[in-house]
């Protein structure tokens, strides 16, 4: 790295072509045909077939969950969740995660209220909850609690706030899939968890998700929900729609789950090389699992202090794109500050002060198939290398502004 100058400061990019964020896994061509094959040969391509049916099954046992049903994606899957749970009013949810949280609420008619999070770990805040539930006594019907970072929020506490004010609890686990609390899978708490199986998470269907609970009931109201005709036996509901997976989906999610112990541990190895590579540098901080007993390493996730680092969130951004490193500011804005929460929570940012501050200071690194060690390892070289030239970087960064 010292001999080489930052491409920022007029130096050769790092890589040729952009680095994205997402895991992105692709099984093997062959595998993939033969799968695909097997489509054909059944003439089977949607609507509960056989390799959802697999699926299915495969990840009840290796979430070790009664019920794990699968969908187009997460997304749809929250919605059909908040609908099944009769969710009314409003639902406690933090500001702090991906947009498609809240909007669920918002497709299903309910009012998200944002709560902050722990300014350490990023996990949604107990005490932030219940100040929301005591305040909006009567009007929350439920809590939306985010698994963040292949990590898991303080999910003992929740569940007994929710008990005790008699609210409904379902979790987004987009980030934590594979991930353990107590050597037990994360999926199987509150009423219902969620899983993205988005090309971009840790197991992909390309585009797909799983929700995941024990209660049989639930599972009867949601399987009903998923599909608006066929497969599953007739439950009342008051609307449908279609969120069914399709074999192609399961095909390269089933791929994906054959190798899953080999995506995380090349996750391991790279987030170690981060992790080494990234020590000591002033300002910096890497967020480390560490409420889960294994993690799935789905993301590289750094809080930089502007004034101990040297420069700010979106300067670091600045020097990584140059090198063709598309770091990504997550979650940026948070969602008290997007179309339409920000009209309809004014004073939100008062409210929410970790959030609105790492909303400004989080930047996530490249990790998954597209890179390997040596990539993290220099990457991890160009943030220090940004840190020591912090002042030069500026100045340019400043002109060219
Ligand atoms: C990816 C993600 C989603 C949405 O998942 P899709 O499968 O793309 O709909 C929801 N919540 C969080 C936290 C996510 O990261």
């Amino acid at each position: 790295m010292s001999s080489r100058e930052l491409a920022v400061l007029g130096g050769k990019s790092l890589f040729d072509q952009p680095v994205p964020v997402g895991q992105l896994y692709f099984p093997e061509w062959e595998k993939y045909e033969t799968a695909m094959r097997g489509i054909f040969d059944r003439q089977y391509y949607t609507n509960q077939g056989p390799l959802v049916c697999q699926l299915e099954t495969r990840l009840q046992e290796f979430l070790n969950v009664r019920h794990a049903i699968c969908v187009t994606n997460a997304t749809i899957g929250l919605m059909m969740a908040a609908d099944a749970l009769g969710l009314h009013d409003k639902v406690i949810t933090p500001a702090y995660t991906f947009i498609a949280t809240a909007q669920s609420l918002s497709w299903a008619g309910v009012e998200p209220l944002f709560c902050d999070v722990d300014p350490l770990t990023h996990q949604i805040e107990p005490e932030s909850v219940e100040t929301l539930l005591k305040q909006y006594a009567g009007e929350v019907s439920g809590i939306l609690a985010v698994n963040l970072w292949g990590d898991a929020c303080q999910q003992v506490k929740l569940e007994y706030l929710a008990k005790k004010y008699g609210v409904k609890l379902y979790f987004d686990s987009a980030h934590s899939f594979g991930c353990e609390i107590d050597e037990n899978p994360v999926g199987a708490a509150g009423d219902l968890e969620v899983f993205s199986f988005h090309a971009t998470k840790v197991l992909s269907a390309a585009e797909g998700g799983c929700i995941c609970t024990n209660d049989d009931e639930l599972a009867a109201h949601l399987r009903n929900i998923r599909s608006s005709y066929g497969a599953g036996s007739f439950r009342a509901v008051l609307r449908t729609s279609n969120g069914r997976m399709s074999e192609a989906q399961a095909a390269v999610a089933l791929l994906s789950l054959d190798a899953f112990q080999d995506i995380v541990a090349r996750n391991e190895r790279i987030f170690n090389s981060y992790r080494e590579g990234l020590e000591g540098i002033p300002g910096l901080r890497l967020i480390t699992p560490g409420a889960v007993s294994k993690t799935n390493y789905q993301y590289v996730v750094c809080d930089v202090d502007e004034t101990e680092f040297g420069l700010t969130r979106d300067e670091l951004q600045h020097v990584l794109s140059a090198e063709n490193v598309l770091a990504r500011r997550y979650f940026y804005p948070g969602l008290h500050r997007c179309v339409p929460y920000a009209s309809q929570f004014p004073d939100a940012s008062d409210r929410l002060p970790v959030t609105e501050r790492l909303c400004g200071r989080v930047l996530q690194l490249p990790i998954g198939q597209v890179i390997d060690e040596s990539d993290s390892r220099e990457i991890a070289m160009i943030v220090r290398a940004a840190f020591d030239n912090a002042e030069k970087i500026r100045q340019k960064l400043r002109v060219s502004v």
